[in-house]
């Protein structure tokens, strides 16, 4: 104890006593004094030597201990920034161990908890849904990578573990979800888009294969039902010309593959266009049509595109809203044109307005497929005015009127 508090004043005498034994070693002539003096020399000389041994396996120590501290601390370091990552990043984000308990998560992850101000501290607790609860339980039991698809409150989810193996054995699993509703959704669009084409084209070819194998049959001898088949296969074949017209404008226009040439334009004198081209429907169903123009700023836009938009919504008016009146306004502000397309007809369920503007939409199918139209219409619409930077939106209430309002931005030449 008293060395090692006084280790330099110690060393430095018992240097000094050897260096004193030798010197008064020299001046002694009994071998044996001068062998015990020696063998207490080489003693003292070993002490000398382990503590100046210890002290530098000490020094050695603290340098170790100081590398160590320092290596912790870099390690808290990258442990914070790593929290810091995982805390901000958009992911939902568990880390749990080998027996199931909760390590770290992040925002994300905990905006999915039942109760987001209680911590969630295993995979067990009531606080996780259902669902993701099962999945980070087969992670946990199986100890292996796993990938699958989980909804949670009306979201969709990818769920990937990746198990942290050290020194070969199993220390738990990061488990990261990835949200992919919107990329389901559009998946499922798709689908149902191949599925109402392929509806659509199946039921007029289905009609003319039936008429003409009764046609075909040896024993038909029928001249009234003939030329009534022979009109049905001709009405079936224009729907079926004009589906698939409707589908490649579509299709092009989707894939930008339409070139627009935007000119100045007079809005009033394309409605009128619209309203001249379909004037013998807007008659022989008595409605009465009136413009109003209230904003005569000129219009930067592809003039085929603005004709094809408005007479579409007028054609509707004719064939769907057993309107009277029709009022067109042409209005707008500094950096838009803003126009209503108004009829004082049926109107349009509340239920079916979300989805009128969906590809093959029919509020009541089965009337208005037979009213002509392909159910293309308002999409073509839709995509033509997003084409222009514009929007389009639809309100209404039933048997009172039907409004369609269109928003194109004013100086868009490009
Ligand atoms: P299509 O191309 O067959 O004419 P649209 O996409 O243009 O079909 O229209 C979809 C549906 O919207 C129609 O089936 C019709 O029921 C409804 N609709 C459109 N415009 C009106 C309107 N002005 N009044 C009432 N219903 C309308």
């Amino acid at each position: 104890m008293f060395y090692k508090q006084n280790k330099k004043l110690m060393n430095g005498f018992i240097v000094g006593l050897a260096v004193g034994i030798v010197l008064i070693d020299g001046f002694v002539n009994n071998p044996v004094a001068r062998g015990l003096t020696l063998l207490l020399f080489v003693l003292i000389m070993i002490v000398f030597l382990i503590s100046t041994v210890n002290k530098d396996i000490e020094n050695l120590r603290l340098e170790h201990s100081l590398e160590k501290q320092n290596q912790v601390r870099s390690m808290d370091l990258v442990k914070k920034q790593l929290e810091t990552l995982v805390t901000y990043l958009p992911y939902p984000m568990v880390l749990m161990d080998q027996d199931g308990e909760i390590e770290l998560t992040n925002d994300s992850f905990e905006l999915m908890m039942h109760d987001k101000k209680v911590e969630t501290k295993s995979i067990s607790s009531k606080n996780i849904p259902f669902m993701l609860k099962r999945v980070l339980n087969d992670i946990y039991l199986n100890e292996e990578p796993v990938t699958t698809n989980i909804a949670i409150n009306a979201m969709d989810f990818q769920v990937v573990s990746i198990p942290i193996i050290q020194a070969k054995r199993y220390k738990g699993s990061l488990v990261v979800l990835h949200d992919i509703t919107k990329l389901l959704y559009q998946e499922r669009v798709q689908k149902r888009f191949v599925a109402d084409a392929s509806h659509e084209l199946k039921t007029p070819i289905t009609a003319i294969k039936g008429m003409v194998e009764i046609l075909n049959r040896d024993d038909f001898n029928d001249k009234k039902t003939e030329r009534e088949f022979l009109d049905q296969i001709k009405h079936e074949t224009d729907r079926l010309e004009m589906i698939v017209k409707d589908l490649l404008y579509l299709s092009k226009l989707s894939n930008q593959t339409i070139l627009l040439n935007k000119q100045p334009l007079d809005l009033h004198a394309i409605v009128s266009e619209s309203i001249k081209t379909l004037k013998l429907k807007l008659t022989d169903k008595n409605i009465n049509v009136k413009i109003q123009d209230i904003d005569n700023d000129p219009l930067i836009a592809d003039s085929t595109s603005l004709l094809e938009i408005f007479t579409n919504l007028i054609d509707n008016v004719c064939s769907y809203s057993k309107a009277s009146q029709l009022e067109i306004t042409i209005d707008g502000n500094d950096k838009e044109k803003i126009v209503h397309v108004q009829d004082n007809g049926i109107g349009i369920k509340e239920e079916d307005l979300p989805q009128i503007f969906d590809r093959f939409y029919r509020v009541d199918d089965d009337r208005n497929r037979n009213s002509g139209g392909s159910g293309l219409g308002l999409s073509i619409v839709k995509e033509l005015v997003n084409a222009h930077g514009g929007e389009i939106s639809v309100d209404s209430k039933v048997d009172e009127y039907t409004r369609f309002t269109i928003t194109l931005p004013k100086l868009t030449k490009s």
